[in-house]
């Protein structure tokens, strides 16, 4: 799978990608991220891609021509499943998103600094638009990073057997038991006997209940759902 991020931050892209399961994913051949800097596809000398909001108000807007002319220049190489603008206004981002853009092959990602995009790019260009969150950042970097890195890791062969995907929250409806290792005892708290028993019947039956109770008491909503 490939993913495009167009930015005017590249280097806030370089850490997140750079280690654990999503450096493997990109080592096994399994993903490809490429960063690309929108000022690259800047129409002025100055290299800026922003500009004043038409009828005022406070903040810069970023312009269409760069934009566009990197998003044609991806296209004209091959085609794409989503365009993907990172948007405090766009639908919540959940595991259910994850999972089916995990099934994509090329995705482009756009992000956003200062007021935002012109909404013609996003009118025009943009096919699924996702926000992290009820809170306002500084940028679509991070929350583009928290995109790639929930759909990787869903991709087979990205995580080991011990890390399946499959066993996290939300994959079933439900959040997720709570989990122990050694010691068994430390400082007097103790890890649940059913734990230590060795029994699996029982063992995987006390997780569903802790699923269960968990999610009961910290997110109903999930059960209505
Ligand atoms: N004026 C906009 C916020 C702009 S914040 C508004 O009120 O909706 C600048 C950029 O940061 C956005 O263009 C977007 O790409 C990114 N961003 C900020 N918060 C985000 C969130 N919760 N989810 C996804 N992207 C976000």
């Amino acid at each position: 799978m490939r993913f495009d991020i167009i930015t005017v931050l590249p280097s806030l892209l370089e850490s997140p990608f750079a280690h654990s399961i999503l450096q493997r994913a990109q080592k096994k051949g399994i993903s490809e991220i490429h960063v690309h800097n929108l000022r690259d596809y800047a129409i002025n000398k100055q290299k800026s891609v922003d500009d004043y909001p038409y009828g005022g108000g406070s903040g810069m807007v970023m312009q269409i021509e760069p934009f566009a002319l990197c998003i044609e220049k991806l296209q004209s190489e091959r085609d794409y499943d989503e365009i993907i603008y990172m948007t405090p206004d766009g639908t919540t981002l959940n595991q259910e998103i994850a999972n089916d853009l995990s099934t994509k092959k090329n995705i482009i990602i756009l992000c956003g600094h200062y007021k935002g995009i012109d909404q013609r790019i996003r009118d025009i260009f943009v096919t699924k638009e996702i926000s992290i969150g009820d809170y306002v950042l500084s940028g679509g970097e991070l929350p583009a990073a928290i995109v790639v890195d929930a759909i990787v890791r869903l991709i087979p062969g990205v995580l080991s057997d011990e890390t399946s995907a499959l066993s996290d929250s939300f994959q079933d409806g439900l959040l997720d038991a709570p989990i122990y290792t050694r010691p068994a005892e430390w400082r007097g708290h103790r890890v649940p006997d059913i734990l230590l028993s060795g029994n699996e019947a029982k063992i995987n039956e006390w997780r569903d209940e802790q699923q269960l109770a968990r999610t009961r008491e910290r997110r109903p909503d999930l059960l209505n759902d």
